[in-house]
């Protein structure tokens, strides 16, 4: 499935480098010699989780749809569109993948959704699609990973 879900976020212009990047920008500070193979192995196995896969075709169908105006309400569509600031249920749907991973995951996508690094900005600025979803999405993977990598490492620290 994570195969399935990799394409479909590469069909949407997201690639893994570019969530790798974005990961690495969160916790390069807090991990000595961060392994850009760690953080790859991690978003696979995010990916791979049942919950997020099924939130990410989702939120993507939803920004599809709207794209190609297919939506059966006119209004709806318009509020999804243009991305408006009190319609909030993509963020909700993106807690639901930080949820799995944890309050540090929860904290680093509000972190993301504020200051939006790299592909998020890019998605958020792309007049031609409808990343309303997608942009909450990549960042609640990005988030979730930082958090696997937080959790593990602190692990690591402890055995020492
Ligand atoms: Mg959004």
């Amino acid at each position: 499935m994570k195969d399935k879900c990799l394409a479909l976020l590469n069909s949407r212009g997201v690639e893994m480098d570019d969530l790798i990047e974005i990961v690495m920008l969160l916790q390069e500070q807090y991990i000595d010699g961060l392994d850009k193979e760690e953080i790859r192995t991690d978003i696979y196995e995010i990916l791979d989780k049942r919950e997020v896969y099924h939130s990410i075709f989702t939120g993507i169908a939803i920004d599809v749809a709207t794209e190609q105006k297919s939506l059966f309400d006119k209004e709806l569509m318009g509020i999804i569109r243009h991305d408006e600031g009190l319609y909030g249920v993509d963020e909700v749907l993106a807690y639901g993948i930080c949820n799995l991973y944890g309050s540090i995951a929860l904290t680093n996508f509000g972190y993301v959704d504020k200051t939006k690094p790299g592909i998020i900005g890019i998605l958020n600025d792309d007049p031609e699609h409808c990343h309303t979803f997608l942009d909450d999405i990549v960042g609640a993977i990005v988030a979730s990973a930082a958090s696997k990598l937080a959790h593990t490492h602190i692990r690591k620290e402890e055995l020492i």
